[in-house]
C-alpha cells in the first residue's frame, strides 16, 4: 500500500522542517522528490543526499513561492530534470507574532503572499503538467488555526487568514481539479516541532501546556505530517478530495 514508485513530487519549502519530513517520508515509498528552498542550499543540499541514499532521485531547487517568475522557472526546472510533476505539496510557510496595532501592511503581505498566493502560484505552474498525464496530487499545508474549528492563535490574525485561505484555496481546487484526475486536499497540523515553533523546545512552560492538552501525550513531529501526506499523495486515497486531514494528536477533541 501506498507505494509511490515512479511517480515525481515537489515539495516547497522542504530545506528543513515538516517540508523536510514530507520530503524523506515520500521518499521512503518510492518518490522521486524535488525539494524547493528559499535561501538555504546547504540544508537543501543535506536533504537531496539524504533521499538519494534512499535510492531515489533528487534536485534542489531554489525559488520564493510568492514570486510567479520564480516559482514558473522552478516548476520548469523539475520538468526539465524529471520529464513530470504527480505530486505537488505546498508547505512553505512563514509567520512572525504580531498584534493589529503592531501588524504592518508589509506584515500582512509577506505572510499571505507566502502562505496563500504561493500555493496558487505552485498549483497553477504544476497543474498544466498533472491534466498532461491525467493524474495529480495537490497537498496544501493548512493548520489548525485555519478557522471554524475554534482554534486561534494570539497575536497571528494574518496567519490564520492565510491559513483559512488555504483551506477555501483547497476545496475550491479540489471541485475544479477532480474531474481531471487531479486531487486536492490539505492536511492541518497541530503542534509540530520545528523551527518556526521553537517555543515548543525551548519554553518548558508552552511544551507542558501542550502536553496536558494534546490525548496523545507526545509533541508531533515532521514524519507525523509526512505520514499523512504519503496517504493524500498515493493511489489509495484516489476518493478523497477537498478534505482537511487534522494530525494534532487530539488537540481539537480535547
Ligand atoms: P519552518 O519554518 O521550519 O519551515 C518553513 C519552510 O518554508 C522553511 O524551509 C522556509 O525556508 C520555507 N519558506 C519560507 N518562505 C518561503 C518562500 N517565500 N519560498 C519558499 N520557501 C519558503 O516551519 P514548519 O513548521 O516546518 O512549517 C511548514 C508548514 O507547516 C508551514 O506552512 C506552516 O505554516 C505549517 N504549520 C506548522 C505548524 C507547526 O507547529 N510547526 C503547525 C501548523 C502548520
Amino acid at each position: 500500500m501506498f507505494d509511490l514508485t515512479g511517480k515525481t513530487a515537489l515539495v516547497t519549502g522542504a530545506s528543513r522542517g515538516i517540508g523536510r519530513g514530507i520530503a524523506i517520508c515520500l521518499a521512503k515509498q518510492g518518490a522521486d522528490v524535488a525539494v524547493n528552498y528559499h535561501s538555504s542550499a546547504e540544508q537543501a543540499q543535506a536533504v537531496v543526499e539524504e533521499i538519494s541514499s534512499l535510492g531515489r532521485r533528487s534536485i534542489a531547487v531554489k525559488a520564493d513561492v510568492a514570486q510567479k517568475n520564480q516559482v514558473e522557472m522552478m516548476v520548469e526546472a523539475v520538468n526539465k530534470e524529471f520529464g513530470r510533476i504527480d505530486i505537488l505539496v505546498n508547505n512553505a510557510g512563514v509567520l512572525n507574532y504580531k498584534t493589529l496595532d503592531q501588524m504592518t501592511e508589509k506584515d500582512w503581505d509577506w505572510v499571505i503572499d507566502t502562505n496563500l498566493k504561493g500555493q496558487f502560484l505552485c498549483a497553477k505552474s504544476v497543474v498544466p503538467l498533472m491534466e498532461r498525464s491525467g493524474w495529480g496530487r495537490i497537498i496544501n499545508i493548512a493548520s489548525i488555526a485555519s478557522g471554524g474549528v475554534g482554534v486561534g492563535y494570539q497575536a497571528l490574525a494574518h496567519y490564520c487568514a492565510s491559513k483559512g485561505g488555504v483551506v477555501a484555496l483547497t476545496e475550491g481546487l479540489a471541485i475544479e481539479l477532480g474531474p481531471k484526475g487531479i486531487n486536492v486536499n490539505a492536511i492541518a497540523p497541530g503542534a509540530i516541532e520545528t523551527d518556526m515553533a521553537k517555543e515548543i523546545s525551548e519554553d518548558e512552560k508552552v511544551k507542558q501546556g501542550l502536553l496536558a492538552r494534546l490525548a496523545v501525550k507526545r509533541i508531533g513531529q515532521p514524519d507525523d505530517i509526512g505520514a499523512a501526506a504519503v496517504y493524500l499523495a498515493s493511489e489509495e486515497a484516489g476518493y478523497v478530495a477537498g478534505s482537511v486531514i487534522y494530525v494534532d494528536g487530539g488537540w481539537l477533541a480535547s
